[in-house]
């Protein structure tokens, strides 16, 4: 049944930020599409609606990719992104919540900086408000990074060196400039990943190393949870990657892929926790996500942080058990430019 309001457009507000339905669509149809990005396929199904977003999301009959078709265009793609997304200047989470994302930043950051020569320079395209550039710039690297929007940098740094463009290419970088470009939990927010990873390409130097992080679209979790995945992020992901399609697309822009890790303390766990409460649960999606956030009403979030307290274990057990069988919920693939 088509969702009633999805083609009135509402902007989206702090009230709705992160609650627009999904819907499986009931009868799925055939549709003849542009060449897929990773294989060319130009055969796809329906699969989704997302409320107030007109096109439905598509999957490619070849290698699995999701996506809107036809692709929502570049204001309707900002306007997924209103300042509120970004939180209070430097803040985005509940002060507990931002201690938290910025100690595993730093965990992160150790991963980031492994085999890399002193002073190396490190792009993080879609780098937000730093939080990966700081401790890299504190470890003596040159610290660069790309964003969409000045709202997005608030709080940011000033050790990081950071450029505002609408795409990577539009950023301007001189070629064979970066030994390490960072792609975290951003790839499936862009218009064009093929282009961005050309771009990575075109701006890494010979033998530079990649590292993509994003949400496995053929996990177990993705296709447990279905339209009340977490992780689809509904409406800001216009691309949903398999494992397998995000291997490939590195392959064909010029990358050769060392590894793929299956597990995220971040984002794996909780991901198993607001899914199955999305699924089981009337409250609106991604409740207990909205709750977490600065700018969220108090009211009811105790037995919001019980709740998690007490599911967190089990997630935890999950997503490791998940990462053994190499079905992380979200995927992170080390690579290096082939030539
Ligand atoms: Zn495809």
């Amino acid at each position: 049944m088509p969702i009633p309001s999805i083609h009135s457009q509402s902007p989206l507000t702090d009230a709705n930020l992160y609650g627009r339905t999904v819907r499986t669509v009931s009868r799925p149809e055939a549709l003849v599409v542009p060449p897929c990005p990773v294989c060319d396929a130009t055969s796809a199904h329906t699969l989704f609606e997302v409320e107030d977003v007109p096109p439905p999301v598509v999957v490619c009959d070849n290698c699995g990719l999701g996506h809107y078709h036809p692709r929502p265009d570049r204001e309707t793609v900002a306007s997924f992104y209103p300042d509120v997304y970004y939180g209070a200047p430097g803040t985005k989470f509940r002060p507990v919540v931002e201690r938290i994302v910025r100690m595993v930043g730093r965990r992160h950051v150790r991963f980031l900086a492994r085999d890399l020569p002193p002073g190396a320079s490190i792009l993080d395209v879609g780098c937000g408000r730093g939080v990966l550039l700081g401790p890299l710039a504190d470890m003596g690297f040159s610290a660069h990074g790309v964003e969409a929007s000045e709202s997005a940098i608030r709080g940011a740094p000033p050790s990081a060196e950071i450029r505002i463009a609408p795409t990577l290419r539009d950023a301007g970088y001189a070629p064979v400039s970066f030994d390490e470009i960072i792609l975290w939990h951003v790839l499936e927010h862009l218009p064009d990943p093929r282009e961005t990873l050309d771009e990575c390409f075109r701006v890494m130097k010979p033998h530079g190393k990649i590292v993509v992080a994003l949400p496995n679209f053929s996990s177990f979790q993705a296709r447990w949870s279905g339209e009340d995945w977490f992780h689809l992020d509904p409406p800001r992901h216009l691309f949903h990657f398999p494992e397998k399609a995000l291997r490939r697309l590195l392959e064909r822009t010029g990358f050769k892929c060392e590894s793929v890790h299956h597990f995220s303390l971040r984002q794996n766990p909780f991901g198993w926790i607001q899914s199955a409460m999305n699924r089981w649960s009337n409250n609106r999606r991604n409740a207990l996500y909205e709750r977490m956030h600065a700018g969220a009403p108090l009211k009811n979030s105790l037995s919001s942080w019980a709740l998690l307290l007490a599911t967190a274990l089990p997630a935890l057990a999950l997503s490791v058990v998940m990462a053994v069988l190499r079905s992380g919920a979200t995927v992170h693939i080390v690579a290096h430019r082939k030539r």
